[in-house]
């Protein structure tokens, strides 16, 4: 399907697409720290996509001079209103690209993945998978972004493509659909978003699920939360993890 810009829809995720979001989010991670890891790596990943890229090709407009990682976090009015964005000025995404790499699973199948999980928890003592094995479980699936369903009730995920001037927004909440607009830069306020769009790159806003309850998940607008996370998993990052952390 060809760019439609303007274009917002409501769209069905794939039938497997489903059942690995019903398998992420209720059975194969043991540790929700994870969903941190993995949108950091793939920023990580889109940094270093436009870096090759700026030595390659022209990208009018695109500052390659600043490029980092940054963990906004907004404590929100309740708990049930904490948000944690994580952004960069990485390559950024097409609508088609949100599109092929986000709402589908055009890597692998469901089926592979269930096989190579009860493989794993065959293997595991009590069917309990350990943090290594799952972690494995999803590098080797290629599924990372979805573990932000772990900790959110709802994603959104709002990108620039370096060198286009529209913008994407894709939000979800994990169940049967996701709705995805585009909008010309100018337009960016159509979208809510409010402030200057960067000339390039994604960010990804999860709204956090409550920390009390029956998911006893940390608090992930917490700076010691967030610094731990960070240590603990993302230590290898090359380049700059920043953080905006409310003082309260
Ligand atoms: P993987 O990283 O293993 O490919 P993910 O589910 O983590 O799987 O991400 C799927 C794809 O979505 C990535 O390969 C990348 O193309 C795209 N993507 C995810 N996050 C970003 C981002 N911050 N910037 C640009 N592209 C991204
Ligand atoms: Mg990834």
């Amino acid at each position: 399907m060809s760019t439609t810009t303007g274009g917002q829809e409501k769209r069905e995720f794939q039938a497997e697409t489903r059942q690995l979001l019903d398998l992420m989010i209720h059975s194969v991670y043991s540790n929700p720290d994870t969903f941190l890891r993995e949108l950091i790596s793939n920023a990580s990943d889109a940094l270093d996509k436009l870096r090759l890229a700026a030595l390659t090709e022209e990208l009018p407009g695109v500052d390659t001079s600043d490029l980092h990682i940054e963990l906004i976090a907004d404590g929100g009015e309740s708990d049930s209103a904490r948000r944690l964005t994580v952004t960069d000025n990485g390559i950024g995404m097409s609508r088609e690209e949100v599109i092929d790499l986000i709402g589908t699973l055009a890597k692998s199948g469901t089926a592979a993945m269930r096989e190579q999980l009860a493989a794993a928890r065959a293997a595991a003592k009590d069917g309990e998978l350990s943090e290594q094995a799952s972690a494995d479980l999803i590098g080797q699936f290629g599924i990372g972004f979805y573990s932000t369903f772990m900790v959110a009730d709802t994603v959104t995920l709002v990108t620039r493509k370096a060198g286009e001037d529209e913008i994407t927004l894709w939000r979800s909440s994990g169940e049967d659909t996701y709705d995805i607009a585009t909008v010309p830069v100018a337009e960016a306020a159509s979208l809510g978003f409010d402030g200057e769009v960067p000339m390039q790159g994604t960010a990804i806003a999860l709204d956090l699920k409550p920390t009390g309850g029956d998911t006893d998940l940390p608090d992930y607008v917490a700076e010691h939360t967030l610094r731990r996370v960070v240590r603990t998993y993302s230590d290898f990052i090359a380049w700059p993890i920043r953080m905006a952390v409310p003082d309260n």
